[in-house]
């Protein structure tokens, strides 16, 4: 058999290198499923079940970064708040199935029109926000009535029911004392100006001095 000595001298060694390189493998790949299953389970946390665009977490954690970026980088950034008009009526006359499906279809609408770095997310109900990095608020305001323009024309009928879905719009510039919360409240308030002015509309609300 073979000589003890040269056992304990080559083969020993040489087994217990072999087991390390083995367990080590065993663990990155233990490792690199349990990344890719933390990100899975983010990135559902993250989505919106209705329309699979961000949820309200989603988008603020995404805002929170353009916010950050935008100081840095000093270029512009501007957010939109989408409000679907009269939906409670459109819930009521074509019930709560059409409903979901007119936001599913703005979403497909304005989805078909983000350029690379947009962000588009679902606060809550028939709410929308969309962020644009690299926008300032006349690129913004174009933007929101080219969206406001297809949404109208593209949302006449759906799933067959005359829904004439359309959005009103509000549009506002991040400054430079802005948090996502201040921005979006501000986009908000601009949305319910353009409301007011009989909806189907965009309307800017400009930073005012304290
Ligand atoms: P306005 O033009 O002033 O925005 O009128 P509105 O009726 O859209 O506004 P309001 O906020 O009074 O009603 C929003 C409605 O949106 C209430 C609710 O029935 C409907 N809604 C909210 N979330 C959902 C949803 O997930 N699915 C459907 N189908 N309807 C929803
Ligand atoms: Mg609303
Ligand atoms: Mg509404």
């Amino acid at each position: 058999g073979i000589p003890i000595d040269a056992w304990l001298t080559y083969g020993f060694p040489l087994v217990s290198a072999f087991s390390a390189v083995v367990l080590a493998l065993g663990l990155a790949d233990r490792m690199l499923t349990f990344r890719q299953e933390r990100d899975t389970a983010q990135e559902h946390a993250e989505r919106d079940w209705l329309t699979g665009v961000m949820n309200r977490g989603g988008i603020e954690h995404r805002l929170d970064w353009a916010v950050l970026n935008t100081r840095r980088e000093g270029l512009p950034l501007s957010l939109l708040f989408l409000d679907l008009d009269d939906f409670k009526r459109v819930n009521d006359r074509f019930g709560h199935a059409v409903g979901d499906s007119c936001l599913r279809a703005v979403v497909r609408v304005i989805s078909g029109e983000l350029q690379y770095g947009d962000q588009l997310g679902r606060l809550g109900g028939e709410e929308f926000v969309l962020g644009l990095p690299g926008s300032d608020s006349d690129r913004a305001v174009a933007v929101a009535e080219h969206l406001r323009g297809r949404i109208e024309q593209e949302c006449r009928h759906v799933d067959g029911a005359p829904v004439a879905v359309t959005v009103s719009i509000g549009v506002a510039q991040c400054d430079r004392s802005d948090t996502v919360a201040t921005l979006v409240k501000r986009a908000d308030k601009a949305m319910y100006l353009a409301k007011h002015a009989g909806r189907n509309r965009v309307a800017l609300l400009a930073i005012t001095p304290a």
